[in-house]
C-alpha cells in the first residue's frame, strides 16, 4: 500500500510517500517514492521535493495554511509533474501516517486515528502546546482532503518510553502534583530510537528481548535511550525536550533555581527564561557562533577558536556522563549506537565522545569510524570491544509509513518495534 507520511509542525511540513505492507516489511523491501519538505507556510512557501533516483528540486507556491500544504502535496504527487507509475490519482494514496509529538500517558503505541484517539491528541495540547495542535491540523486537513474513510494512523514521539519504569519517569517533587498534571518525563525522539534499536537487532541477527543497548540520537536535538531488553527504561529529555544533553542551541540539564535567579537578574519573565534556555543556549550558547556542529568542528580546525573547541568538549562530555549512568542503570549493555545528523556524520564527534571509555571495554576502530558517514550504517568499534559501537542512521518516516500499514492491517502494535 501506498502511504503519505506527513510531519506537520506550525509552519513547515514534512512528507514522504512510501509503498509498505507485511510482506515488504517482512522482506525488508519497502520502497520511498519521494521525500519533501514545505517551508513558511502562511506565506509565500518553499517547497522542496526529492523522487526517488533523481535531484532535489525546489519551487515556491502561496500556501495560507497546513490544508493548503497538505492539498498542494496531494495535487502535486497525482500530478504528470511528479509522474509517479504508482500514484495517478488521490485513490492510489492507501493511508496517512503521522507523526504526533505528544501521545501523554494515554499512547502506548501508534493508532488508528478515530474520533477517541482525536479528543486523545487534544487532550496532550497542554503538554505540547507547540506541537500537538499542528499535528492535529494535518489530520484534519488530511481527513477533509482524502474523506474520512482513508485510514489514517497517529505515531507518537513518546509511546517508545512509555515502558520506563516509576523511578525513572517520576521527579521527585509533591507526588501529588504528578497525579493532578502529569508532571513526569515523558522523553521524546521514541520513533527514532526504536528505530536504529530495531536495525541493530537486525544487524546482530538478535531477538528483541535481547536488545540491550544506549541509543544517542545527536542532531539539533539531542537525546539517549537506555533500552533493556528491547524496551525503553531511561531517557534524557523529559517533561519537554529540554532536558538532557547539551543540544543544538537548548541547554539540557542545569540547576532549576538558576531559573529564578536568572529572571531576578537579568529582569526577564520566567517564559522569557526559559526560551533563553531553549533558543540561546547549548552549542550556540557555549560558542556564541553557531548551533550548527559541523561549522564549530571548521571554526575549531580552522581558526583554533576557544569556544567553539568548548563547545564541543561541553557536548560531548554531557554524552559520556549518561553513557556512563545508563550502563549503571541498565546493568551493562552491550553497544552505543549513534544516530541523527551529528551521530550519523561526525566521527571526529564520535571519537571525543568515546574517549576515556576505554576503561569499558570500549575501543573505537579509527578505520570503521571515519568510513561510517553519509548514511551508512554498520560497527565502528573494534571486534574484540567489550561494549561495541555502531552508527545506524535514523529513518522515523519509514517506521511511521510500517506503523500504519500495520495498524491498517490489524497488527496488534503492543511492544514492537
Ligand atoms: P539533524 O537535526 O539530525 O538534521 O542534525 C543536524 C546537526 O547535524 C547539525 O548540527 C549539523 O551541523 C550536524 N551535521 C550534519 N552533518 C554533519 C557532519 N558531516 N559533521 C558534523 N556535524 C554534522
Amino acid at each position: 500500500m501506498n502511504i503519505l507520511v506527513l510531519n506537520c509542525g506550525s509552519a513547515t511540513l514534512k512528507f514522504q510517500l512510501i509503498a509498505t505492507d507485511l510482506d515488504l516489511i517482512s522482506q525488508n523491501a519497502d520502497r520511498r517514492f519521494v521525500r519533501g519538505s514545505i517551508e513558511r507556510i502562511g506565506g509565500e512557501a518553499i517547497i522542496t521535493s526529492q523522487l526517488e533516483g533523481h535531484a532535489v528540486q525546489r519551487s515556491t507556491a502561496p500556501l495560507r495554511d497546513t490544508r493548503a500544504a497538505v492539498d498542494f502535496i496531494i495535487r502535486w504527487l497525482c500530478s504528470p509533474d511528479a509522474n509517479l507509475a504508482e500514484v495517478r490519482a488521490i485513490a492510489d494514496i492507501h493511508a496517512v501516517g503521522h507523526r504526533v509529538v505528544h501521545g501523554g500517558e494515554f499512547f502506548k503505541h501508534s493508532v488508528l486515528i478515530d474520533e477517541e484517539v482525536l479528543r486523545g491528541i487534544e487532550d496532550c495540547i497542554d503538554l505540547a502546546p507547540l506541537h500537538n495542535p499542528a499535528n492535529l491540523k494535518g489530520i484534519l486537513a488530511a481527513r477533509e482532503l482524502f474523506g474520512v474513510g482513508l485510514p489514517q494512523v497517529a505515531v507518537f514521539d513518546t509511546a517508545f518510553h512509555q515502558t520506563l519504569p516509576e523511578t525513572a519517569y517520576l521527579y521527585a517533587l509533591p507526588y501529588p502534583l504528578y497525579r493532578r498534571y502529569r508532571i513526569r518525563r515523558y522523553g521524546f525522539h521514541g520513533t527514532s530510537h526504536r528505530y536504529v534499536a530495531y536495525r541493530y537487532r537486525q544487524l546482530c541477527n538478535m531477538e528483541r528481548v535481547a536488545t540491550n543497548i544506549i541509543t544517542l540520537h545527536l542532531g539539533n536535538g539531542c537525546s539517549a535511550a537506555a533500552i533493556r531488553a528491547g524496551n525503553s527504561i531511561d531517557t534524557s529529555m523529559g517533561f519537554t525536550p529540554l532536558e538532557g544533553l547539551v543540544m543544538g542551541t537548548r541547554s539540557g540539564d542545569l540547576d532549576p533555581a538558576i531559573v529564578d535567579w536568572l529572571a531576578a537578574k537579568e529582569g526577564l519573565s520566567a517564559r522569557e527564561v526559559e526560551t533563553l534556555l531553549n533558543k540561546q543556549s547549548g552549542l550556540l550558547g557555549i560558542s556564541g557562533l553557531t548551533n550548527d556542529m559541523r561549522d564549530l568542528l571548521d571554526e575549531a580546525r580552522e581558526n583554533n577558536d576557544r569556544r567553539a573547541r568548548l563547545a564541543i568538549e561541553l557536548f560531548c562530555y554531557r554524552i559520556r556522563k549518561y553513557i556512563g549512568a545508563y550502563l549503571a542503570a541498565m546493568n551493562g549493555a552491550d553497544a552505543v549506537v549513534f544516530t541523527g545528523g551529528i551521530g550519523e556524520n561526525s566521527p571526529e564527534v564520535r571519537t571525543t565522545i568515546c574517549a576515556g571509555l576505554e576503561w569499558l571495554g570500549l575501543h573505537l576502530d579509527a578505520e570503521r569510524n571515519a568510513a561510517q558517514t553519509n548514511g551508512r550504517e554498520g560497527v565502528i568499534s573494534t571486534t574484540d570491544s567489550h561494549l561495541a559501537a555502531y552508527v545506524i542512521p535514523t529513518d522515523e518516516e519509514l517506521l511511521i509509513a510500517r506503523d500504519t500499514a500495520r495498524c491498517v492491517a490489524g497488527v496488534s502494535l503492543e511492544r514492537r518495534s
